[in-house]
Formats: C-alpha cells, sequence, structure tokens
C-alpha cells in the first residue's frame, strides 16, 4: 500500500509572549490561505519569558485550529540564568541552548512529514543552519516593523565604519535606508554597547538576514512604504548589490482580544470606558515590561491630574532605580496602587481617572468608542493596535527598538506626537505630560493627528481585505512553497 507523506510547515517564535502571539497570528492567516493542504507545528523553549496563562492558550488555539498543534521543549532555566549580563545576552544564550531540541525536533517531524518550511523569529536565527543542513528552507519572521528591519540589516555595514559603542557616541546621528536619523544613544538597546554580548549576537543576526529564503514582516505596504522600498530595492544590503531576499509584508497581525491575560478582573475597566463620553478618555499602558520609577510615576500623576481629561492608566509595580530596564515585570507580585501614586491622586481624580494594576486587555481597550489618546512605549504590537483602532497616539519609547518606532510614528505615519525626554535617564517631567495630553485633545496639530489616524485604520483594514496588499502578500508566499 502506498504510504501518505503529509506536508507540514514549522513555525518556532522567540520566547516572550509578544512574539509567540504574533507567530499564532501568522498561523492562522497560513491555514486560511492555504490553497493544499499543510499543518503547522509550532515549537515553543520553556524558561525564560514565560506566561502564566500560556497553558491555557495554547489550549484554546489548539480546540479552535486543529491543524495548528504546539510542540514544548523541556525547560533549561538552569542552564543560563545569571546576573551579571544583560537580559538580551541571556536571551540569545538560552535560545542557542534550545538548538539541540530544535535539531532533534526537526529530525523527528521530517520522518513522517515533508517539511515545506521552517519560519523562525529573526531573534532564532541560531537555528537557521539546523534547518539549512537538512535542506529545509528557511524564512525569517520579523515581529517589529520595516524601518526596524531596514536598520538591522544596514547594521553590518554601520558596524564596519566605527569601532566604537553607539552608547558612547553622544551627539552622533546614526542614517540608516528606510530610517529617519536617529541619535546613536537611541539605537535599539541590543546594539548600544560593544562590552556586551548581545551587541555581537545582533551582528551575527543581522549578517545572517539576507541568508533566509524570505522574510515576513508584521506589517503593510502602505504603512512603511519609505522602509519597505528601502529593503525592497536593496539599500540597506550594501554588499548584496541588487539581490535582497524576497519581503512579504502580511501584517498588521493583531492578538484576537482573547489573548492571555495577565489579570482577568481587569476587565472592569471595559465597563468604565464604556460610561465614558465618545473620544475622551487617554489610555496610557508601556507594554509588557515598562516600569517605572516611583518619581516618574509621580510626574504622570501630576500631569494627568493638572491636564483635567479623563484617562485609563496602567500602572505596574515601580521598578528598582539601580536595575533599570533590565529586570522582567513580574505579574505575580502584588501591589497597592495607593502606595505607589501620590497621595490621595486616586481619590482626586475618580470622577474621569481610573487607574489598573498591572495590565489591561488592550485591543478590547483601545477598541472602545470612548478611547481618544493612546500614551504608548512604541512597542510595536502596541503600534499596530493604535493603528488598527485609529487612536492617534503619544509615543513615549523606553526600550528595545522602541526609539525607532518612534521616528516612524511621528514622522512617517504622523499618526503621534513624541513626549520630550530628558537626555541621559529620558526622565518626562508631569508639565510634559500635561502639556502632550493637551496637545494631543485639544490642538489643532492633534485634530490633524487624529484624521491621520482614520485614515491609517482604513488603510490596515484595506491591506488585510480581499485585494489588499498583505493578503496578496500572503498569497505570493504561499504560492513559493506550492511551486516547489
Ligand atoms: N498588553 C496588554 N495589556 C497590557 C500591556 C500589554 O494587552 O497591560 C499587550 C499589548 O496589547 C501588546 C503586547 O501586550 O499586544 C505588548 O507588545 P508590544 O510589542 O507593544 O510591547 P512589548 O511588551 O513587547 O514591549
Amino acid at each position: 500500500m502506498e504510504e501518505t507523506t503529509t506536508t507540514t510547515i514549522v513555525m518556532y517564535p522567540a520566547p516572550g509572549i509578544g512574539h509567540i502571539i504574533s507567530m499564532v497570528e501568522l498561523a492562522k492567516l497560513l491555514i486560511l490561505q492555504q490553497q493544499q493542504h499543510f499543518s503547522i507545528t509550532i515549537l515553543l523553549s520553556t524558561g525564560f519569558f514565560d506566561n502564566p496563562s500560556i497553558d491555557s492558550y495554547i489550549n484554546r488555539i489548539s480546540t479552535s485550529h486543529p491543524s495548528i498543534t504546539f510542540h514544548r521543549f523541556p525547560s533549561v532555566t538552569a542552564l543560563i540564568r545569571s546576573n551579571t549580563q544583560s537580559l538580551a545576552a541571556t536571551g540569545f544564550k538560552f535560545i542557542k541552548s534550545n538548538n539541540i531540541n530544535v535539531e532533534s525536533k526537526l529530525r523527528q517531524i521530517s520522518q513522517t512529514s515533508v517539511i515545506k518550511c521552517f519560519i523562525i523569529d529573526l531573534f532564532c536565527s541560531s537555528a537557521m543552519e539546523i534547518a539549512s543542513t537538512m535542506g529545509i528552507p528557511v524564512y525569517y519572521f520579523f515581529t517589529s516593523g520595516a524601518a526596524v528591519l531596514a536598520l538591522y540589516s544596514y547594521f553590518p555595514k554601520i558596524h564596519s565604519e566605527t569601532t566604537a559603542s553607539f552608547i558612547e557616541m553622544v551627539g552622533v546621528d546614526i542614517v540608516a535606508p528606510g530610517n529617519a536619523s536617529l541619535n546613536a544613544v537611541l539605537m535599539p538597546e541590543m546594539v548600544l554597547d560593544r562590552e556586551d554580548p548581545a551587541y555581537w549576537e545582533m551582528l551575527y543576526m543581522c549578517e545572517h538576514i539576507s541568508l533566509a529564503k524570505g522574510i515576513v514582516v508584521n506589517t503593510f505596504l502602505e504603512l512603511e512604504t519609505i522602509a519597505v522600498k528601502a529593503i525592497v530595492d536593496g539599500t540597506c544590503f550594501p554588499d548584496l548589490g541588487s539581490n535582497p531576499p524576497p519581503i512579504y509584508c502580511i501584517g498588521p497581525l493583531i492578538a484576537d482580544p482573547q489573548q492571555p491575560d495577565e489579570a482577568k478582573d481587569n476587565k472592569d475597566c471595559l465597563s468604565w470606558l464604556d460610561k465614558q463620553p465618545s473620544k475622551t478618555v487617554v489610555y496610557l499602558c508601556f507594554g509588557s515590561r515598562g516600569s517605572f520609577s516611583m518619581a516618574q510615576l509621580k510626574e504622570i500623576a501630576e500631569g494627568l491630574e493638572r491636564s483635567g481629561h479623563r484617562f485609563l492608566w496602567v500602572v505596574k509595580r515601580p521598578i528598582q532605580e539601580h536595575l533599570g530596564m533590565n529586570q522582567v515585570h513580574d505579574t505575580t507580585v502584588e501591589f497597592e496602587l495607593n502606595s505607589v501614586l501620590p497621595s490621595g491622586f486616586i481619590e482626586r481624580t475618580k470622577e474621569r481617572g481610573l487607574v489598573v494594576r498591572s495590565w489591561a486587555p488592550q485591543v478590547e481597550v483601545l477598541s472602545r468608542e470612548s478611547v481618544g489618546g493612546f500614551v504608548s512605549h512604541c512597542g510595536w504590537n502596541s503600534v499596530l493596535e493604535g493603528v488598527v483602532a485609529g487612536v492617534p497616539m503619544i509615543a513615549w519609547p523606553l526600550y528595545a527598538e522602541q526609539h525607532v518606532n518612534r521616528n516612524v510614528m511621528v514622522e512617517d505615519m504622523k499618526v503621534a506626537v513624541a513626549v520630550e525626554q530628558r537626555e541621559g535617564d529620558m526622565f518626562v517631567s508631569g508639565e510634559e505630560v500635561e502639556k502632550r495630553v493637551r496637545e494631543l485633545v485639544d490642538s489643532e496639530r492633534g485634530r490633524e493627528i487624529r484624521e491621520t489616524s482614520l485614515k491609517l485604520k482604513d488603510m490596515a483594514r484595506d491591506a488585510l481585505g480581499k485585494f489588499g496588499s498583505s493578503t496578496k502578500a500572503l498569497s505570493n508566499l504561499v504560492q513559493t512553497w506550492n511551486d516547489n
């Protein structure tokens, strides 16, 4: 009897719920799009940036999408945890230590299935060689935008032109194709310092971008025209000439509203929002890691209070200042809002403001009619969620590649005003918070930004529509697999 062989796509997200959710959303789109049957296996590492509700999330997706299966690697935490290196360096080490698991799983799957391709998060590029050696085509998935991808693609060139660390280049502007110029000290956190092993891992990653069969990016053509052009015409790859890897802009991929909640009881804020007048509430949320010092929380509170506007503010447990942003937000540690905010603030503002602890269901919040502005840390998922909801933003970048995203939001998309941050420690005063909130809600510039946001909202919807650019890109991607 003839043996039937199944066809599989294997996906491998980087650790962290944001990376996993985006990859799962890509898997869902592929399942919808496919013209010939294939199943999808998603490999998940365990032990770094784990989310307490990941199990229920996986169960839900497996039940609603039987073509998607998950395989979880055993935890390797004990191998790598160190207090002396950066979080990013630890993350790269963690990813590398999982390569042995990747290899054995790919070998196991290939015994019973044809692996059409291996789609890996760009940050998992150390796993590329394993699949390439086995003859499996490797595609990258980049969960941030095209501007950052353009910058990373060009990074080996910038590296070759200096021996200094960006962190030392105060006052120097970095110019990369597809990007507005960026002060060197604001370059993505992971490439700031050559003393940090993460710098060299990033260099390796960026040098390998052009080796992929293709790069899938969570953006859409109309959102980042300039950056996409710089990638497509090869300007970002000066050593490759005019032969860059194909790029597939298939976004915006947004987590469905039932993403894993870190605090389910925080859904109460939705009913509060439903009682507020249209477009009056400014929503403040700084991603999964966006914690502040007590001093910074005090300034935000004072700015909000003085602005007189309605607000919904997600406050995380304050950071220990000496550790900076290099600490993982632990939602399991309880804290009292009253003990971290100025005395009486919650009481004084209760008629027009709501503070929630740790986590809010952001996608649902942004879809509420009453939300008229979003103070965001410029994490790419948050940016896309703001764009899809058509909500104008105040850009307050904190870490990772968020200063690049800030430039894109303010200068290219024109959907945000930026807060002015103090040089060095990036502190933002209460006066500045008040000024920017008023600017977004009350001024002529705010009105223009609101109009642009609504236009982009329509463009995002169209990109995913039947004849949209993202639908077409996804179809082209699937076609390349069907042709082979
Ligand atoms: N998020 C949320 N509620 C919160 C904080 C974050 O739902 O209180 C979600 C947000 O909607 C987004 C993700 O967590 O999908 C954060 O990803 P992003 O890329 O914006 O930032 P990161 O956390 O990776 O810095």
